[in-house]
This record gives structure tokens, sequence and C-alpha cells, in this order.
């Protein structure tokens, strides 16, 4: 069995063990010198001496961030600040870093965000943004849990596609062979589809694409999307998905990861579901007696959330949007053809969510190509899956960085991105 950094207290004192990882620090004095070794467990100090290692000379000169494989006795009397150390008696050298490092690893300096980007993968080996993305997998590892205990099928639509999912500007275009096709936006439609298909409950985790020009600290060019959709089930029954799915797995997170969390989120302990709920037209009444000056139909600007966050702790949902703001595929509401069933999911003051029952009825969705001015003929595909037997359905799409930003008190969505893409990046 491998052993890391945070085993090493479970070992027996002069153990022999071997533990490979980074150099992140050596200390030398002549004959004997001292290595800070790194994993992605913690730190550990390896005590390597002239007259015990044949190879002494070549240790000596070892660079930062080398990586080298230790093997030793274990011990745990040490003085060491982490009252544990190696005695080395054979360290082989993996991996011979180059000097001088792009950026540092340790070091207090900081670096401006596109150095670090640029070099990504050095910046993800400090601990603290290693960390976002364990989070991150440990958050999505308890949505799944949620989803599959529920009968939720997972699935994988295409990210290639013919037709826009709502149409508009926000598509990347590519060649495919002789035709265009476009990155998708958003599995939307083929979800919808295995709906008709008797799939019941899906679920999806890929990737979206959105060429959306604005550079802000919540947009992404490709995210992903954590997209469910359930027949026979309406807004109300989705939110309650959402609401528990959200809960259940930061709950799971927070038994996982313990409280190293609380280090970015101290009151992530306090989510609890059921999540309070707005209406659209109550939020304009609320924004209206604090200062904004708002009518039925306008979408909220950044400074708008910011107060309507003030309102709340920490999740909560904008429910029943005018028509007009919301895609082709909602379903108006019952009592007011100008309303939706539709809502978002609010992290303080950024969205986390949208979702919506959505219209099953085929000959609604064709006055509503017209309405918003899209080609019928792009939505053939999607369209005859709603002609021969379609059941009445639900469902949202949830961007997965977004969350974690939001979850961790993180300044910028590309900080829980591992290599984002924005307007200007690329690369790596
Ligand atoms: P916004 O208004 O914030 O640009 P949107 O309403 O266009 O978002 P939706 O189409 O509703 O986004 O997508 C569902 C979810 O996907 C959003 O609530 C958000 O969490 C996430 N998302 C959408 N666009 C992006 C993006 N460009 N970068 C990162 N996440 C995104
Ligand atoms: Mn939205």
């Amino acid at each position: 069995m491998r052993i890391y950094v945070n085993n090493l207290n479970e070992l027996n004192d002069n153990e022999r063990i071997t533990i490979n990882g980074w150099v992140q620090e050596t200390r030398k004095i002549k004959n004997l010198m001292f290595i800070i070794l790194r994993d992605n467990t913690g730190i550990v100090q390896v005590t390597a001496k002239k007259n015990t290692l044949s190879n002494y000379n070549e240790i000596y000169d070892l660079t930062r961030e080398s990586v080298i494989s230790v093997s030793g006795i274990l011990n745990k009397k040490s003085v060491s600040k982490s009252g544990v150390e190696i005695n080395a008696d054979k360290i082989e050298i993996l991996s011979y870093a180059e000097t001088p490092l792009p950026m540092g690893v340790i070091d207090k300096v900081s670096v401006d965000f596109d150095t670090r980007l640029n070099n990504r993968f050095i910046d993800l080996r400090k601990p603290e943004n290693f960390f976002i993305f364990k989070f991150e997998s440990e958050l999505l590892f308890g949505i799944r849990e949620y989803m599959n205990s529920n009968n939720f099928i997972e699935v994988h639509t295409p990210k290639t596609v013919a037709a826009a999912t709502e149409g508009g500007a926000d598509l990347f275009k590519v060649k495919y062979f002789e035709k265009d096709a476009y990155l998708n936006q958003s599995p939307q439609l083929y979800k919808e589809i295995l709906i008709s298909s008797g799939f019941d409950k899906v679920f999806e985790v890929g990737p979206a694409f959105r060429a959306e020009k604005e550079n802000t600290v919540r947009h992404l060019n490709e995210f992903t999307s954590i997209d469910i959709e359930v027949a026979f089930a309406d807004d109300n029954y989705v939110m309650g998905i959402l609401e528990n799915s959200m809960a259940h797995a930061i709950k799971h997170t927070i038994k996982k990861l313990g409280s190293d969390v609380f280090k970015y989120n101290s009151s992530l302990g306090e989510v609890k579901a059921p999540f309070p709920r707005i209406t659209y037209e109550e939020s304009i009444y609320y924004l209206n007696n604090n200062g904004f000056k708002l009518n039925f139909g306008d979408d909220f600007s950044p400074e708008a959330m910011k107060i309507l966050a003030g309102k709340f702790d920490n999740f909560y949902f904008i429910t029943k949007w005018p028509v007009d703001l919301r895609p082709f595929y909602t379903m108006p509401d019952e009592n007011n053809p100008e309303l939706t069933k539709s809502f978002d999911l609010q992290l303080n003051d950024i969205e986390i969510t949208s979702g919506a029952q959505r219209i099953h009825n085929y000959k609604m969705l064709e006055q509503n190509f017209l309405i918003k001015g899209l080609n019928k003929n792009n939505f053939e595909f999607y369209e005859k899956a709603f002609k021969y037997g379609m059941p009445p359905h639900a469902g949202w799409g949830l961007g997965l960085e977004r969350l974690v930003m939001n979850l961790l008190h993180l300044s910028n969505v590309r900080e829980s991105t591992l290599f984002p893409r924005d307007r200007t990046r690329l690369s790596p």
C-alpha cells in the first residue's frame, strides 16, 4: 500500500517506509541535510546524512519541486514541527526540476492571476488551490449519490450539434466535415427528448459552451453543467430535488473534508433545506422599496442582486419569472399568462441554477418559435419527440464552477475552474 504524509501518524515508530513527493525546501549543513517533502496530503521532514546515502552529493544539489522517492526509518519522536520525520537511507530522484521555477509554491510574494493561470500546473500544487478541487469532487459525489438514490439515470448527450438550444448568439461554430456544427450551450433539448423516450428521471454532468463576449468574474466560455429533467413533474417538484440535493451534497462534503471547509466559509454548516422562495414580482417590489427603479419585465443588475441577497442567508429561489425573460420552452403560469413556472436558485447574489416546468404540447412550442423569432426547421428533431407522446416535465441546469465559487467564497469563477476558458484564454 502506498504511504502518504497524512498516514505517518498511524504508523509505528522506527517502521521502515517508502514515500514519494516533491521537494518543497532543503536546508543543508555540509554532511547533513533536511528536505521538506510534500505530497497532496501534507509535508514531512526528511533527514539525509552523507554517511548513509550513497548518492548524497546528487541529493545535496536537489532543486525545489524535484520529485523524489524516499526510503528510510520513521522517527515519531522528532523535534521537527510535524512531530514525525524520516531518516532516509535511500533517496531516488525521479524527476529533476529546472531552475528558476516560473513561480513559487510556498513563496509569500503574490503573483498576478494571469501568471498563476499561465503556470496552473504549479499553482495547483498550492494546498489551498488543490483543496478547491477536492471540494468540488466531494460535492459532485454527494450530488450524484442523491440523484442515484432517487432513481435518476445518468446520461451523456452530444456536445456537437446542428442547431442552437435557444437559437441566438452565444454559440461557437465548428467545422463538421462539409457542414457547420455548433458546440452545445446546454443539454436542454436532448434531455427533453429522453423524457419522451420514457427515461423518467435523467441527470447529466457535462461541458456547456457559451460564446458570450463579456469578461466577468462569473462567466466562463466553457463550464460544467449539472442538468436534470423529470417526467410528470412541475417546477415545485424539481425545486425540491434541487434544495435537497444541495443540502445532502454539502453535508457529505463537510463530513468527508472536515473543518478545512470552514476556512473558506465559516457558515457552510448552516445550509438547510427547504430554501426560502421569493417571486419575481415580490423581488421587484422589494427592490423598488430599496432604491431601485424597476418595472415588470426588467432583469436584475448585479447591484440589485446584492441588495436582494441581503434579505437571505445563503440559498434562495426567485420564482415565476415573466415570459419575456425565459426561453421558448418554458411553461407559462396557468393563473397568469405573463408569468412562467420557472425559477432561479441564487446563492448570495449570484445565480447558480435556472429551471422550470417545460411546455409539453408541440402546438404551444410552435407558437413560441414564432414569438421568439426562432426558425422552426432547426428544431424538427426536437419537436418530433413531442408529437408522439410527451409527458409533462420539469428540470434545471446548474453551473458547477459557480456553485463551488460561491460555497467557498472565492472571488472569481476561474478559481474553481482547473483550466479556465474565457474571452482571452484558450491555453493551458
Ligand atoms: P447568467 O445570466 O448569469 O449569464 P444564464 O441565465 O445565461 O446565466 P443559464 O442558461 O440559465 O445561464 O444556465 C444555467 C446555469 O449555468 C446558470 O445558472 C449558471 O450557474 C451556469 N452558467 C451559465 N452560463 C455560465 C457561464 N458563462 N459561466 C459559468 N457558468 C454559467
Ligand atoms: Mn439563467
